[in-house]
């Protein structure tokens, strides 16, 4: 059986216009739901993922205000965040990493006031959902549980590795996935024998960022794949001289499997409407007073 591929684009437009018609019924236009992004550096692929971000907002009714700076101080980007929580008129607020060196993005990131942390990065609502209280979920990991859940992929009592240990993807996952009763084992850059751990698999999340890391010998038949990796790899026979470039090689490892995503149109659509998600739920003021089994328009978690 040819494998089924999880399209992430497909289901972002079906979530995209659902919360295009919430925010218009919620007469928010008022007060319309407003993030702050905050880009420090020059980053190319930021700019790309800010751009992506602000035309998805856009286009359903949420504000975008960007935030640019080449070069600032942490003290200079700390005020920043400060007047941005102390605005009634802002709603949610990220800062897009990679920052430059000069800025600990952990002295950052947690000056981010919970309610607007739309990211989900903040100590307090990591702490929140690994307690299992409504918070903001991360992003790329909400996404990939809201594909779990539509796809109704079965996650009890099934293995569940993931291959990267960031605080963005790999490490918020592993606690999601527990929480869906899987049994999980997060692989990093110091695991020994990576192939001894994916081939037993039966949900593969890779969150790495390196084409060509993940083969066929690597996996097992069945397997269902969630590829996060993005690298923009040089392409000459596109317009914009660039290819993006997911973990898996595709075309083999893809006949495998039972599922996978595709990169692009998978992880990454899903990622920037969980973003929007989370910035609509800050702007209803739903985030600490959600109560569980209330309807929410991410099932997934
Ligand atoms: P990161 O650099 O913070 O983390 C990379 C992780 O990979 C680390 O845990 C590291 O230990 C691990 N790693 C590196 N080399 C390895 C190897 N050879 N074997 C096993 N583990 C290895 O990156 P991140 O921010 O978590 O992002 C990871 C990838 O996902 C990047 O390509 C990024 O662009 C992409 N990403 C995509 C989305 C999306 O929406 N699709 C969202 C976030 C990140």
């Amino acid at each position: 059986m040819p494998p089924h591929i999880l399209d992430g684009k497909k289901i972002a437009l079906q979530k995209q216009a659902t919360m295009a018609t919430i925010i218009q019924n919620y007469n928010l236009q008022a007060l319309p739901p407003h993030l702050a992004i905050i880009q420090v550096g020059d980053d190319t692929a930021s700019h790309i993922y800010i751009k992506n971000k602000t035309k998805a907002c856009k286009k359903i009714g949420i504000k975008t205000t960007e935030i640019y700076h080449t070069h600032i101080s942490e003290n200079k980007l700390y005020k920043i965040i400060n007047e941005l929580n102390e605005d009634p008129t802002i709603h949610g607020i990220i800062v897009q990493l990679p920052l430059p060196k000069n800025i600990n993005p952990e002295n950052i990131l947690h000056k981010i006031h919970p309610a607007k942390d739309v990211d989900g990065f903040h100590f307090k609502n990591y702490g929140r959902l690994s307690f299992k209280l409504p918070t903001h979920v991360p992003a790329t990991p909400l996404g990939i549980l809201e594909m779990i859940h539509i796809h109704k992929i079965e996650t009890k009592g099934k293995h569940c590795v993931i291959i990267g240990n960031s605080k963005i993807v790999g490490a918020p996952l592993g606690i999601l996935m527990q929480h869906l009763q899987a049994t999980v084992t997060i692989c990093h850059i110091h695991t020994n024998d990576l192939t001894h751990f994916t081939k037993q698999a039966d949900i593969l999340i890779s969150a790495v960022g390196k084409p060509g890391l993940i083969t066929q010998k690597m996996v097992k038949k069945g397997v269902v794949i969630f590829d996060v990796g993005t690298t923009f790899v040089t392409d000459n026979h596109t317009i914009s001289k660039y290819t993006l470039k997911g973990d898996v090689i595709f075309e083999e490892v893809s006949p495998i499997c039972s599922a996978i995503t595709p990169v692009p149109g998978g992880v990454g659509p899903m990622t920037v409407t969980a973003l929007m998600h989370n910035t609509l739920r800050a702007a209803q003021g739903q985030v600490y007073t959600l109560q569980k089994n209330q309807t929410k328009i991410f099932k997934g978690y």
